[in-house]
C-alpha cells in the first residue's frame, strides 16, 4: 500500500457509489490500466464502499465503522483478495494465478456474509490467470451469488478472454495528474536524495517508483542514471559490472525506466533525418520490452540488455 489517501479515480468512486445506492450495483467490474495507478487501492477502497456500515454524504466510506476498521486492518471476514502469490523458495512472485486459489475464493463467494450480507472478493493481477483459473472464473460470472461482490483488477486487458471482460464492467483508469502524482510521491516519505529521481521517472505512475523507499536502491539507481545518462559515450564496461552487481535486486522497470528517459528526451528534440528517428525508435522499444522478453524466453539477464544497449548505440551513431 502506497498511501492511506487514494488520489486520482475520483469519478470511478463516485459511480460506484452512485450505483450501489441506487442499488444497481453490477456484480462484476473489472478495473484495468498502466502498472502503478493504484488499481488494487480503488479496489480495496470500493469494497470498503460496499461494506462500510454508514457512508459519509458524500458517498465515501466512513473509515470508523467496525467494517470500515476491519477493512482497513485487513481482517474483514467477507473481504477476500487473490492475487500472484509469492515464492519463497524462488524469492519471486509466482508466474500465474491458479485455478485452486480461484475455487477457493468462488467457495468464499458463494457463502452467506459473516458480518454483513455482503461478501467481496479482490482478484488482483487477473491477466496473471491461467486458462483453467480463468475458466473457473467465467463460471462464476455465469452463476453470481447474490449480495457478492467480484473487483478485478489488471494492467492488460488485452490478455483476458473476451467472455470474462463482456460479463464485467469496465472501467479504465488513467495515470494520475502531475499534482495529485506530486501528493502521493509525497505521501510516500521517500528519502530526500530519491525525490528527484522519482519524480522524474513516475509518470503519472507512482507505484512505478515505490521500490525507492530503500536507500540501497535509490543509491544504486543514481549511480545507473550517472553511468547511462548519455548512452553514446558510455562506458559499457561499467555498464556490464553496475548490471552484474544490481539486475537481481533493482526492479527491473527502475532499470529500464532511467536508461530509457534521456533517450525520450532526446528523441522529443529529434531534428535529424526521419529513418534515423525510426531506427533509433525501434532499439529503444527493444529496451521496453526486455524484461518480458526475459520472463518469457528464459533469457539471460545481463547479456540480453547489454546486446539491447549496444543496439541502441549502433543506432544513435549512425544517426549523428
Ligand atoms: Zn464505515
Amino acid at each position: 500500500m502506497l498511501t492511506q489517501t487514494l488520489l486520482g479515480h475520483e469519478p470511478i468512486q463516485q459511480r460506484f457509489t452512485e450505483r450501489l445506492q441506487q442499488q444497481k450495483l453490477p456484480h462484476a467490474w473489472m478495473f484495468y490500466g498502466m502498472k502503478g495507478i493504484g488499481k488494487a487501492m480503488l479496489a480495496k477502497q470500493l469494497s470498503q464502499t460496499y461494506l462500510c456500515e454508514s457512508l459519509t454524504q458524500s458517498g465515501l466510506p466512513c473509515q470508523q465503522c467496525h467494517a470500515c476498521q476491519m477493512v482497513k486492518a485487513g481482517t474483514h471476514p467477507d473481504l477476500e483478495q487473490v492475487g500472484l502469490t509469492w515464492n519463497e523458495k524462488k524469492k519471486q512472485y509466482r508466474r500465474d494465478i491458479r485455478v485452486e486459489q480461484i475455487r477457493q475464493a468462488l467457495d468464499f463467494l458463494g457463502l452467506t456474509g459473516m458480518q454483513s450480507e455482503r461478501r467481496v472478493l479482490i482478484l488482483d493481477d487477473a491477466n496473471h490467470m491461467n486458462l483453467a483459473a480463468a475458466n473457473a472464473v467465467l463460471k462464476g460470472l455465469e452463476e453470481p451469488s447474490s449480495d457478492t461482490l467480484l473487483l478485478m483488477v489488471c494492467h492488460d486487458i488485452s490478455g483476458l478472454p473476451e467472455t470474462i471482460r463482456s460479463r464485467c464492467l469496465l472501467e479504465h483508469c488513467s495515470p494520475l495528474e502531475k499534482d495529485d502524482v506530486h501528493q502521493v510521491l509525497q505521501s510516500m516519505a521517500l528519502p530526500e536524495q530519491a525525490l528527484t529521481l522519482a519524480e522524474t521517472l513516475a509518470k503519472g505512475c507512482p507505484g512505478r517508483v515505490q521500490a525507492l523507499h530503500d536507500e540501497t536502491i535509490v543509491a544504486a539507481c543514481l549511480q545507473w542514471q550517472a553511468l547511462t545518462q548519455s548512452i553514446q559515450h558510455a562506458d559499457l564496461g561499467d555498464i556490464e559490472a553496475w548490471l552484474q552487481k544490481y539486475v537481481k535486486t533493482v526492479p527491473s522497470e527502475l532499470i529500464v525506466s532511467i536508461l530509457v528517459e534521456p533517450l525520450q528526451q532526446a528523441m522529443q528534440k529529434w531534428s535529424g533525418d526521419y529513418v534515423m528517428i525510426e531506427k533509433i525508435y525501434h532499439a529503444v522499444q527493444t529496451l521496453l520490452t526486455w524484461e518480458h522478453d526475459v520472463r518469457s524466453h528464459a533469457l539471460r539477464p545481463v547479456p540480453s540488455l547489454l546486446a539491447r544497449i549496444l543496439q541502441v548505440r549502433k543506432a544513435w551513431k549512425q544517426a549523428s
